[in-house]
């Protein structure tokens, strides 16, 4: 009997270690061709005009394709690479070298979905694996149709019958690859890309690739025992341990999360089991929660009036829009938050919730112009995570509590009281004293002298009336909630 060969799609699952299709294929004794396409659709623009896969996030997966492809070379294997539609491709190779399946991790969205029913049309055969999340669909103790919709119903059903998967072993040696041409990593230009200019201030070298991803979790959680203290420290904003930073390598598979798990746990066993410990799987199953609902509500979740279907009349502003893009709204939590976006594709947790309710809850701009602005700059951008959410920030996921907005003067006060994150992202706010930071626009014109920053000059004035618009807004809002 000839041996068979399976090709291995790599898609955003760019890591050798719990690799299920990798596992299965070489348990099967078959001939395996590891294979990346860079799908020309995933380099084009967002319908808001936005480069779908910005720079950031473009070099990073550069280095994550080249860092995986020296380790299939170290196995004995290599990467074969493409770059066009996948659904094409993988059909052509399937015929030109006889490949009997193609195994891959599944996806729940869209556009990937899209690709994998392309190729099934194609008479392919396809084998797919659940590989991206802590908990397997086939363990959770509903069906995903029943999927509660509010996370903290989801994270106590879960929690209580609780299974997580070990991760599949590394594989020691792979098969050598048949006479074909492995083809080579696309250059920024070829992408068209621009490559991104890359400063000194951002929070974190985050450098791609599953050997980065797991050498940062060595650090987070071996090396600098950051672990421990997670709870305390995870609403920073500045510097590289205050959170784990691992969503980036998450966002492409470099790191699995069933891998964070099995080493949380032995930080629990050897070092120490407390309320940090248990709060980073607590925020895992936030990036679980979201991929699940959106497997459960399909297109739902992209829609203008989201999950919960509400007719909010939106507005497209492209000037006020372009003011929060650029962090000039004269809100210095904002407009740091927004700065450092466009400076290094990176955000933290309290940032991202902060800007996108003064763009949704101030502003009453459409929610899908910022969640596209996130998808083209984050580094980590991950389809469910930002997508799921901007829903939920934007008011219409289906948390169904009303009208809530973050007050954003309150928010920098209580997250960065000395205004060392504002001075770091606006040193033009430098000298303004720690108390008096958060809203320049209450310095008198002789402080604003003092502290060498003329409102309207130096600084914004800010671009509405905080209260105010947030009146405004929440009666649209509750004006949709009644329509429904
Ligand atoms: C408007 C908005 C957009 C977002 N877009 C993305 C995105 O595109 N990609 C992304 O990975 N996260 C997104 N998040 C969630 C969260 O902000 C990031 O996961 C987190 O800031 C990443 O930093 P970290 O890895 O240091 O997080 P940590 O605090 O160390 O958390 C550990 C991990 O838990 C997961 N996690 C934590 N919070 C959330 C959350 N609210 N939702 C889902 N997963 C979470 C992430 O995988 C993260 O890496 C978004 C949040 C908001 C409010």
């Amino acid at each position: 009997m000839t041996q068979q060969r399976i090709l291995i799609w790599y898609r955003n699952d760019l890591r050798i270690h719990d690799h299920e299709p990798l596992y299965q294929a070489l348990k099967e004794k078959a001939q395996i061709i590891p294979f990346y396409c860079f799908d020309s659709r995933q380099f084009g623009q967002t319908p808001f005009g936005f480069p779908k896969t910005g720079s950031f996030r473009t070099q990073f997966l550069l280095f994550s394709i080249t860092n995986l492809k020296n380790s299939l070379q170290k196995l004995g294997s290599d990467l074969i690479i493409r770059q066009g539609k996948p659904e094409n491709i993988i059909t052509d190779l399937v015929k030109t070298l006889e490949i009997s399946t193609v195994y891959y991790h599944q996806e729940v969205t869209a556009e990937e979905l899209a690709v994998e029913k392309a190729l099934a049309k194609n008479n392919i055969k396809i084998k797919g694996f659940w590989g991206t999340t802590l908990y397997h669909p086939d363990d959770l103790p509903f069906e995903i149709n029943q999927l509660p919709e509010l996370f903290t119903n989801f994270r106590k059903k879960v929690e209580k019958d609780f299974i997580i998967r070990h991760t599949f072993p590394f594989p020691k040696q792979l098969p050598s690859l048949p006479e074909i041409d492995v083809g080579t990593i696309p250059s920024f230009e070829d992408l068209g890309v621009e490559k991104p200019i890359l400063g000194e201030k951002g929070v974190l070298i985050f450098q791609g690739g599953e050997t980065a991803g797991l050498t940062r979790l060595k650090d987070y959680f071996w090396h600098k025992d950051s672990l421990k203290v997670y709870k305390e420290t995870r609403n920073g904003m500045l510097g590289s341990d205050y959170s784990s930073k691992f969503s980036a390598w998450l966002s492409l598979g470099c790191l699995s999360p069933r891998y964070i798990y099995e080493q949380v746990q032995k930080y629990e066993s050897e070092r120490i089991k407390n309320d940090s410990t248990y709060w980073l799987i607590f925020e895992l199953l936030w990036r679980d929660f979201f991929r699940f609902i959106c497997a459960k509500h399909g297109n739902k979740i992209f829609y203008l009036s989201g999950l919960q279907g509400l007719d909010i009349p939106w507005k497209v502003d492209e000037t006020r829009f372009k003011i929060w893009q650029e962090g000039k709204t004269g809100y210095p939590l904002v407009d740091a938050n927004m700065r450092e976006l466009l400076a290094t594709g990176f955000m933290s947790n309290r940032g991202r919730q902060n800007v996108a309710s003064f763009l949704t809850k101030n502003l009453g701009i459409n929610w899908q112009m910022g969640s596209e602005w996130f998808e083209s700059m984050l580094i980590d951008y991950d389809v469910c995570s930002n997508w799921g959410n901007w829903n939920y920030t934007a008011g219409v996921g289906n948390d169904a509590r009303g009208f809530r907005y973050f007050n954003i003067p309150k928010q920098s006060k209580d997250y960065d009281p000395n205004g060392e994150y504002l001075k770091y992202w606006l040193p033009e706010l430098e000298s303004i004293p720690g108390d008096k930071i958060h809203e320049p626009w209450k310095l008198s014109q002789e402080e604003q002298k003092r502290y060498g920053v003329i409102l309207g000059v130096d600084y914004p004035r800010p671009v509405v009336d905080f209260f105010k618009s947030v009146q405004d807004n929440e009666k649209i809002y509750n004006g949709a909630i009644s329509r429904k």
